[in-house]
């Protein structure tokens, strides 16, 4: 499904696999090792973004080591 992309260890976000760093916070520390996809539509009536601190839409892990 998204095995290919990368996450931001800072941020949790999914992104492409040809980004360098990360579009939502500009970290460059990115990681293949992740798991557990979530998109989140709408941060502001998500639980789970609220766990994870997310307040823009988008594509994220819930794990990344
Ligand atoms: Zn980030």
């Amino acid at each position: 499904m998204a095995e290919d992309r990368l996450v931001c260890r800072e941020c949790h976000r999914v992104v492409e696999p040809n980004v360098e760093t990360c579009p939502s916070c500009g970290s460059s520390s990115l990681t293949e090792d992740w798991a557990g996809y979530v998109y989140i539509a709408h941060p502001e009536n998500s639980q789970i973004a609220d766990e994870m601190e997310v307040d823009e839409e988008g594509a994220y892990a819930l794990k990344v080591r």
